[in-house]
């Protein structure tokens, strides 16, 4: 087989099951011949992700909470003694309270807000420099964020914050690491049923919404998601670096519903 990621090893953090946007970029990566290696959060969810892992080729299996840096830090020391070097990361990890995925932006806690922060934007850039200092020859890094970033999306508040500060991170951290041959890009998914996209509230209306407005009058799959995470990470996207790219039907060009829904 010749896949674009033959020969190329990597980990992929934030699979929890098989809807995972996570999931959905691992399996396309290991069709493309890619080597994988997974993070699972806690024990309840090891034994979804260790048959998710074998299906895809991989018993290389390490956990991490991300608020526990211990545990980050164990995750590429092991990635270090067994292959010495990786080519790619794919971070997929994000979590708010969802009492605060509602309601107005205003009412954050502070405590929710540090937590969010850390968990969903400040955990990219530690797991980005321990990455870049395992790729020796270079590789190809990625986060998943959401237009919430940019845009007021109802109820998505804190995370919308939390995203911003994420793609702003990507674009420095792309800076960094550049002239070590490292890209650094994120995609930003349109909606996708997963466990942390229920946690938001009226995520049905949303996903519906989106369906009804963008312009391929759909919404994306993990697996189309997973197929243009295999370009940014392999070599056919060697000139793109710092890009957020919208994997989203085409939604985020939008300004106004369409006239149709409206008077219907
Ligand atoms: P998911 O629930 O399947 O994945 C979220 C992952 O984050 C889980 O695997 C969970 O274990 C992990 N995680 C949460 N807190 C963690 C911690 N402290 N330490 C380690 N891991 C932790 O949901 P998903 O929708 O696939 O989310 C993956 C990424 O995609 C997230 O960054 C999310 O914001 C982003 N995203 C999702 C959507 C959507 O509509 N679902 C849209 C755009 C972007």
């Amino acid at each position: 087989k010749n896949g674009l990621m033959q020969g190329k090893r990597g980990l992929v953090m934030g699979v929890a099951n098989d809807h995972s946007i996570a999931w959905g970029i691992a399996k396309k990566l290991h069709e493309e011949g890619a080597e994988l290696a997974f993070t699972y959060q806690g024990e309840s969810l090891r034994k979804r992700v260790a048959p998710l892992a074998a299906s895809a080729g991989s018993d290389f299996l390490l956990p991490c909470d991300v608020e526990d840096l211990e545990s980050v830090d164990a995750v590429f020391a092991a990635l270090a003694e067994r292959w010495g070097s990786i080519d790619f990361l794919v971070h997929a990890v994000a979590f708010s309270d969802k009492n605060e995925l509602k309601g107005r932006y205003a009412d954050t806690t502070r405590e929710n807000f540090a937590r969010t922060m850390l968990i969903s934007a400040f955990s990219f850039t530690e797991a980005t420099k321990r990455a870049a200092a395992i790729m020796p020859n270079g590789g190809s890094i990625l986060t998943l964020t959401y237009g919430g970033s940019t845009r007021v999306m109802p109820n998505y508040n804190v995370m919308g914050v939390a995203k911003a500060a994420l793609e702003a991170g990507v674009r420095y951290l792309a800076n960094d690491f550049g002239p070590a041959a490292i890209r650094v890009n994120a995609i930003s998914a349109g909606p996708v049923r997963t466990l942390a996209g229920a946690g938001i509230s009226d995520a049905r209306l949303m996903f519906s919404y989106q369906k009804a407005n963008s312009p391929l009058r759909r919404t994306v799959t993990i697996e189309e998601i997973g197929g243009t995470a295999a370009y940014l990470l392999s070599e056919l996207s060697t000139g793109v670096t710092g890009e957020i790219h919208y994997v989203d039907s085409g939604y985020n060009i939008i300004s106004m519903p369409r006239t149709e829904t409206l008077k219907a």
